[in-house]
């Protein structure tokens, strides 16, 4: 059975106060009120990390994310954060590859490549976000275009580590846009990239990687966007922010 994961990403968004006050609303939220095993990964800015690993706690299905890293292990590289600090401080995934990332600070497919080797060297998950512009889908070329970011940033990987891999299918379009891809449309896209990874790891692998839909989610939509077969939790940006529709979204299985 494939993992149902609902990750947030919280950006650049909270003051410490700020984020602990969400981050025990959603902890108390989860342990009062979600009874399945769906897990939640709180993707929090940095200096959040360490108050949010201790208000998580022992809590069975929450975990603690990070929104990126370095391709680098250690050393001279100013302001960067590596894996391994990352790990010494409770964080279980990374959020890599997201298309603010890709577009603000050029981040190439074979620069996520390297960063994908770093989190898994470190026995991190790696989040891998791919997704499409507005103008390649009105091509109609998103198929092409994101079953090519698959290739080229993680295809390199054995089968035990590509079986590591989370997806996150983030069209660009719907991002924090409040225009979601419809429930077809992220269906189709999720099972098109799960043939893709069949194509080169074997259907068992393939079923078994979680492929998550990230794009103006909340708890109205989030129902119907799960309930697709290929779609198996989602990455939330703006809902994330506030503890109630976090809440509701985790609980849209
Ligand atoms: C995101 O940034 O990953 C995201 C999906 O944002 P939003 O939910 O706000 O569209």
């Amino acid at each position: 059975m494939r993992k149902h994961i609902v990750a947030g990403n919280w950006k650049m968004n909270n003051t410490l106060e700020e984020g602990k006050k969400l981050t025990s609303e959603i902890v108390n939220m989860v342990r009062d009120e979600v009874m399945d095993d769906t897990i939640a990964v709180l993707c929090t800015p940095y200096v959040h990390l360490t108050t949010a690993r201790d208000l998580i706690g022992d809590a069975a299905n929450i975990f603690l994310g990070a929104q990126n890293c370095s391709q680098h292990e250690s050393g001279a590289y100013t302001g960067e954060i590596s894996v391994g600090m990352l790990s010494s401080v409770g964080v279980s995934y990374v959020i890599l590859g997201h298309s603010e990332r890709r577009e603000y600070f050029a981040e190439s497919d074979d620069l996520l490549a390297a960063k994908v080797d770093q989190v898994l060297s470190t026995g991190l998950t790696p989040i891998f976000c791919c997704g499409e512009s507005l103008e390649i889908r009105e091509k109609d070329e998103q198929y092409e275009f994101v079953t090519q970011q698959i290739t080229n940033s993680l295809f390199h990987l054995s089968q035990e580590n590509f079986s590591k891999i989370v997806i996150a299918y983030e069209p660009i379009w719907a991002i924090g846009t409040g225009k979601t891809a419809t429930s077809d449309q992220a269906q189709e896209m999720h099972h098109k990239l799960r043939t893709h990874i069949a194509g080169k790891y074997g259907q068992q692998i393939a079923d078994e990687t979680s492929i998550l839909y990230g794009g103006s989610a909340k708890p109205s939509n989030a129902p119907e966007l799960f309930a697709q077969p290929d779609v198996d939790g989602g990455l939330i940006g703006g809902a994330s922010l506030k503890s109630r529709d976090f809440v509701d979204i985790i609980k849209s299985f």
